[in-house]
């Protein structure tokens, strides 16, 4: 099973990917996870990303793709993969249907999460991440409206796509989501 999982920062599209990951067997990968492990450790991909991310702007598409690439096609993938935090914009979307075809993966399930404004800005205020304050969560949610709002879009041509909504505790928005995919 080979899912993306999209949603406004804030909507808990972290926790619920780690749970359907776990549940599923699937590779769990989060982009924002992998540039925020590249900054901890100072390579060059975390130099190039950071100020980026602290701005809550999106890091390029030539990069993003790059990672994606790379960590899709690793074995482990084959089994099935759920993404978090990618795609972000319509390019990211386009060149990602065109890897997995080209890796013969195909049967693409689409998660969206939605949330209000109010909720998401209340919950990001509580998690304390550097790219957490306020004025980086203005920004944050100004980019996810202009850049990937549009993802779904796409999705909705051609895949299957399921909105789930985010209000309720893990588990039961957990159980919303399992059952859409029939598990
Ligand atoms: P996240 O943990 O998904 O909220 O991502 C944190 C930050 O990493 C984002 O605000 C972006 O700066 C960067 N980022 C993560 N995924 C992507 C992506 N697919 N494209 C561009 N930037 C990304």
């Amino acid at each position: 099973m080979y899912l993306i999982i999209l949603g406004p920062p804030g909507a808990g599209k972290g926790t619920q990917s780690v749970l359907v990951a776990e549940k599923l067997g699937l590779k769990h990968l989060s982009t924002g996870e992998i540039l925020r492990k590249a900054v901890t450790e100072g390579t060059e991909l975390g130099l190039k990303a950071k100020e980026v991310m602290d701005a809550g702007n999106l890091v390029s598409d030539d990069i993003m793709i790059g990672i994606i690439k790379e960590a899709i096609s690793a074995e482990d993938a084959r089994k099935g993969f759920i993404l978090d935090g990618f795609p972000r914009t319509l390019q990211q979307a386009v060149q990602l249907d065109k890897i997995m075809e080209s890796l013969g993966y195909d049967g693409l399930k689409v998660i969206n999460i939605t949330l209000d404004d109010n909720e998401l800005i209340r919950r990001m205020l509580g998690r304390g991440r550097k790219d957490d304050s306020e004025e980086t969560i203005k920004n944050r949610l100004k980019v996810y409206c202009e850049q990937t709002a549009p993802v779904r879009e796409h999705y909705k041509q051609n895949t299957a796509v399921f909105d789930i909504y985010g209000i309720g505790t893990v588990n039961e928005i957990n159980s919303r989501i399992l059952e859409v995919l029939g598990k």
